[in-house]
């Protein structure tokens, strides 16, 4: 006759059991639980700088360097390249573009571009992973949308990419094999951004207290920097500003994320011609991410520039 489980022995199979879909959970959501922890380690890191540490004039050089090569990764790589192809980019470049938008930990390029790309296919619709719609019944409502939109659709389970998704939105970068040899080293090129700006410290200060100080200006607290920049995108530049081109979603112009997101600012502008690598398409607008993509034109690095004109769109439709 079996012998039956004492009350130990059953607490210690729930415990394992616990364990098991804890590792499960923990694994699913390695990458929002890493953006958590930058971020929280960035905003404490910023506080304690800025407030009791003071700042050196190389501690900014290296945070608005990490900063811009930061906001390049993820604006014209991420964005404008992976996502939309808006321009055609050499294989050194390709690559380039790869590391620099992994280091902001927001996810390799065929997370990023696959997520994106159905974000536009549903532009603030069922299946946008992250749309900053309200959620509920007034102010409450609204506010949990814009905090959706901003961060916590990581964890929401529409984020979760299937291979449904893949096969729909990432099929191009999935197939792309020298694509995928520099994509799947993703965490150790966001381990690269937390290395170079300690090394830059050290060469600089020649002092370990400076390559601690360059490491915290140019890793958590630019990953915090850039991070919440990009998300406004997703949360203020689909609730409020104007939107001169009707996009059939709630995207917006914001002016003040022009100059922080090199261009990416004219949300609603991009909205109604997602596959033009220039977004500033009105009189007297800037728009410093297409003056790279020029520059890198002119160094024989990009090629094939795709730009929409206002007046009879030449952007194709966003992928289906
Ligand atoms: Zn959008
Ligand atoms: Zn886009």
């Amino acid at each position: 006759m079996a012998k039956l489980p004492t009350r130990f022995e059953t607490a210690v199979r729930a415990a394992r059991a616990h364990l098991v879909r804890l590792e499960g959970w923990l694994s699913a959501y390695r990458l929002p639980l890493s953006m958590v922890a930058f971020n929280v380690t960035g905003a404490a890191s910023l506080v304690w700088l800025c407030g009791w540490r003071g700042v050196s004039a190389t501690d900014l050089v290296v945070f608005g360097t990490m900063y811009l090569l930061g906001v390049i990764g993820l604006e014209i790589g991420m964005h404008r390249y992976f996502s939309h192809r808006a321009f055609e980019v050499t294989p050194a470049l390709r690559n380039a573009l790869v590391i620099l938008g992994s280091m902001g930990g927001q996810g390799s390029a065929l997370v990023w571009a696959t997520n994106h790309r159905k974000h536009h296919r549903f532009a603030d619709q069922d299946g946008d992973p992250h749309s900053p719609r309200p959620r509920g019944e007034g102010r409450i409502g609204v506010l949990r949308g814009l905090v959706h939109g901003h961060f916590t659709w990581h964890f929401a389970e529409a984020t979760s990419m299937g291979m449904r998704d893949l096969h729909r939105y990432g099929r191009d970068l999935v197939s792309d094999r020298d694509l995928m040899r520099v994509d799947r080293y993703f965490w150790r090129w966001v381990a690269l951004g937390m290395v170079v700006p300690a090394i830059a410290g050290l060469a600089v200060t020649r002092t370990l207290d400076g390559a601690f100080t360059a490491f915290l200006w140019g890793g958590p607290v630019r990953v915090f920097a850039v991070d919440n920049a990009i998300w406004m995108i997703n949360s203020v530049a689909h609730s409020c500003g104007p939107a001169p081109f009707d996009a059939r979603d709630r995207s917006r112009n914001v002016w003040w994320l022009v100059v922080p997101l090199l261009g990416g600012g004219w949300h609603n502008t991009h909205h109604a011609f997602p596959g033009s690598a220039r977004m500033a398409l009105l009189p007297g607008q800037i728009d410093p991410g297409f003056w790279i993509i020029r520059a890198l034109e002119c160094l024989g690095q990009a090629h094939s520039l795709r730009v929409a004109q206002p007046r009879g769109d030449s952007s194709p439709p966003a992928p289906d």
